[in-house]
């Protein structure tokens, strides 16, 4: 499928904006994604990432995305660090390489969380900025969305944010506004693997 032509599609036929919670994985990420959808969505951005460690590095990622959503007018609804849940939901597979068997159950949890308060809440439509980075798998993202589209009753907005330059936006936007730019992907076991590279 192609992920973007369906989006544009969908953002196409609508007749006024939607409501859309849109799980951020961080600032840099979500700020090419905002560009692209703000004409077509009323957003809210949670950041919902119980995945990052250690804590400080969690609420650095946390400030900046903040800070970026107040500069860009554009609604936050903020959750507790839940560290725990992550490590119950990836037990096992703690030995996993990053992009291994591990990271499907990290996206799904981050994703199914947005899905469930995006229905509960009443939002039109619920998505995520995972596709941005060139490391992620578009078409793992967007299966594990349609999934929670039929769990959670609520339209998931399918999209590969990297491609038409998504990802290349998002460097120029992070620069723009001096965002903080990590370099390793959350979890203690990736800043391990980055380090050893
Ligand atoms: S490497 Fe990234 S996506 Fe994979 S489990 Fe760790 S934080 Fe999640």
């Amino acid at each position: 499928m192609n992920y973007n032509e369906e989006m544009k599609k969908i953002v196409n036929s609508f007749d006024s904006k939607k409501t859309i919670l849109l799980h951020s994985c961080c600032g840099p990420c979500s700020s090419s994604v905002i560009e692209r959808l703000k004409e077509y969505f009323d957003i809210t951005v949670i950041y919902y990432n119980p995945n990052i460690e250690p804590l400080e590095e969690y609420l650095k990622r946390k400030d900046e995305q903040i800070r970026l959503l107040k500069e860009l007018n554009i609604k936050y609804l903020d959750i507790d660090y839940l560290n725990e849940e992550y490590h119950d939901a990836i037990k096992g597979y703690e030995k996993e390489p990053e992009n291994g068997a591990r990271c499907p159950i990290c996206y799904n949890l981050r994703m199914e969380r947005t899905a469930s308060l995006a229905k509960e809440k009443g939002y039109d439509y619920f998505g995520t900025t995972l596709t941005v980075s060139p490391h992620k798998p578009s078409k793992i993202i967007n299966e594990i969305g349609l999934n929670l589209q039929e769990k959670y009753q609520i339209p998931f907005l399918v999209a590969d944010f990297k491609k038409e330059d998504g990802y290349k936006r998002s460097i120029e936007l992070s620069k723009k506004y001096n965002l903080y730019r990590q370099d390793y992907c959350g979890c203690a076991y990736s800043r391990r693997n980055n380090n050893e590279e």
